[in-house]
């Protein structure tokens, strides 16, 4: 088996793990190991934007931090929510110097825009709707221009490597092959995999996003938490033959209606804000207008605002849209909700410690309770900024007590003799997104979720033996199922993220016991 070490050992390449490194490389030496290109996270298709407290005053934060909690539906952490607001200041200041483009009026001064959920305009972009791909870019040229930053890609997280006393002192990673693995020793383990969207069958994440990080870090004897609150996004694609694509609600928040197959705008029977109600409220409507009549198509129009604004303001999905043979601009495009965000994870405090020594935890994967049960739009790239930023204090400082590396309980095995999770069932992907679309989509019933259970408990059979590869893979995304729907037994019963237990769903909450 190759071995490597180095100081600080990143896993995974999108906005929080570039932003990590970026922060630590002026203590040591890092590595960033990643599943994928950049594309293969969500920061790549970030739209709208990077929410802030724009005015940076006192009362800017203020009102951001009670839309963050408002949205949240009673479940933010409000010394979370200050925390990660405060740091939005600092945060955009970082990116300027790292050459961040964001869009500017004729004036020079910062385009903002309000987005669903938000009181004022303070979504900052860059390349109209390309902002997540400006970002990463930007983050991942400066991490390549420093002498001591190593890049290692495509190896996928396999498990971590635990001293005698259970400190993690780096990781292990499966390579192309299955014979490829690879050691990584490092004096701090910092985890950025991202979320799992990519289980459930609609779903706006890409491919690679299938909740590795947590499953892998559950093994290891992480608390994961808050697994059932998955955030639907309202409006993406709904086109027969076309993957789901992302249409950013920034274009509701620029005046896009929500039309019913009438064509008349109906978001106001469900909440007053209409088209700008919170994310949540406006998919779980999507889902009833959907629901109770099969004929209902429900679109997204923008005829209605001045001619070449969107082209011009939203250029990449004016584009994709261009190449499916649609002019958003003169044609109502059909949608229908997506799984998008994770809100839960791994556990952490608001330094991204995770509980375990030698490893911290950032970004979508983990869970600093912020988001509560419903994500502010626009809020998870401040978090994965302000968290990349703020674990550095705590890395440099806590990572050298446990270092040099004791030996490691994995020491001079091979791939065979390491306890790796086995499932006795087929690999089949369709099924499994199948089986999480119907039993944690947006309406959940009891009966539901069980059967879902039991379908992954079937496929799962404890941890037999090894396996490699796309089994691997498969492997984790049962686990990280499993962490959803156990969660949503137990988790406090919520009309956001479309939680729906209550008599809409022909449940009563009596029946969850
Ligand atoms: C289409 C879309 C639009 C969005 N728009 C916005 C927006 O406008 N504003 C906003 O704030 N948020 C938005 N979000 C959410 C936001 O993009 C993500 O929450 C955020 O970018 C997550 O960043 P991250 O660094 O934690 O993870 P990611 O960017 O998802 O990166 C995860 C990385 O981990 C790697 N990885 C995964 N598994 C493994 C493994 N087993 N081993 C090694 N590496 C692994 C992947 O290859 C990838 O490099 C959007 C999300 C999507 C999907």
């Amino acid at each position: 088996m190759e071995s490597l070490a180095v100081d600080y050992l990143v896993i995974g390449g999108g906005i929080a793990g570039f932003q990590a490194v970026l922060s630590l490389l002026p203590h040591g030496p890092a590595m960033l190991v990643s599943k994928g290109p950049l594309s293969s996270g969500s920061s790549y298709f970030a739209q709208g934007g990077l929410a802030l407290p724009w005015g940076f005053t006192e009362s800017d934060i203020e009102s951001h931090v009670q839309d963050t909690i408002l949205a949240g539906a009673g479940l933010c952490d409000p010394d979370a929510v200050r925390t990660i607001v405060s740091g939005g200041e600092e945060a955009f200041e970082s990116l300027l110097r790292y050459g961040v483009p964001f869009d500017r009026d004729k004036n020079g001064q910062f385009r903002t825009t309000r987005e669903a959920a938000h009181a004022r305009p303070r979504i900052v972009h860059a390349g109209g709707d390309r902002t997540g791909a400006i970002i990463l870019k930007s983050l991942a040229d400066a991490a390549f221009r420093q002498p001591h930053f190593r890049f290692l890609s495509p190896y996928q997280l396999y498990q971590f490597r635990k001293d005698s006393e259970g400190n993690i002192q780096g990781a292990y990673f499966l390579g192309e092959r299955d014979s490829d693995l690879l050691e990584i020793r490092a004096k701090a383990v910092i985890l950025a995999t991202g979320g799992a969207g990519s289980l459930f069958l609609r779903t706006t994440n890409p491919r690679f996003q299938r909740g590795d990080g947590v499953s892998v870090a559950y093994r290891a004897g992480c608390e994961i938490e808050r697994m059932a609150y998955y955030q639907f996004h309202p409006t993406v694609l709904d086109l027969p033959g076309t993957q789901p694509f992302l249409l950013t609600e920034a274009m509701r928040g620029e005046g896009a209606y929500l039309l019913d197959s009438k064509g008349d705008r109906f978001m106001f029977k469900y909440h007053p804000e209409g088209e700008l109600a919170p994310r949540d409220v406006v998919a779980r409507a999507l889902w009833i207008e959907l629901t109770s009549d099969k004929q209902q198509q429900i679109t997204l129009s923008v005829g209605h605002l001045p001619k070449g604004f969107v082209r011009k303001r939203f250029p990449q999905v004016y584009g994709h849209l261009k190449e499916l043979g649609i002019d958003l601009e003169t044609t109502p495009v059909p949608v229908r909700p997506a799984a998008h965000f994770q809100m839960g994870g791994i556990r952490t405090d608001l330094d991204g410690r995770t509980g375990i020594k030698g490893l911290w935890a950032i970004g979508e994967v983990a869970s600093v309770r912020v988001h509560g049960a419903n994500r502010l739009a626009s809020n998870s790239l401040l978090e994965a900024l302000v968290m990349g930023r703020r674990i550095v204090e705590s890395v440099v400082s806590e990572s050298s007590e446990h270092f040099p590396p004791k030996t490691s309980t994995t020491d001079g095995k091979k791939i065979e003799e390491m306890i790796l999770p086995e499932f006795s069932g087929e690999e089949s992907w369709s099924a499994l997104k199948t089986m999480l679309w119907e039993s944690a989509g947006i309406v959940r019933t009891i009966r539901r979720v069980r059967q879902g259970l039991d379908w992954v408990e079937e496929n799962l059979a404890g941890t037999k033996g090894p396996v490699h590869g796309s089994r691997f893979a498969y492997a984790n995304g049962l686990l990280a199922s499993k962490l959803i729907l156990q969660d949503i037994l137990t988790s406090p019963v919520t009309g956001a993220n479309c939680v729906l237990f209550g008599p809409e769903a022909g449940i009563v909450e009596s029946e969850r016991s």
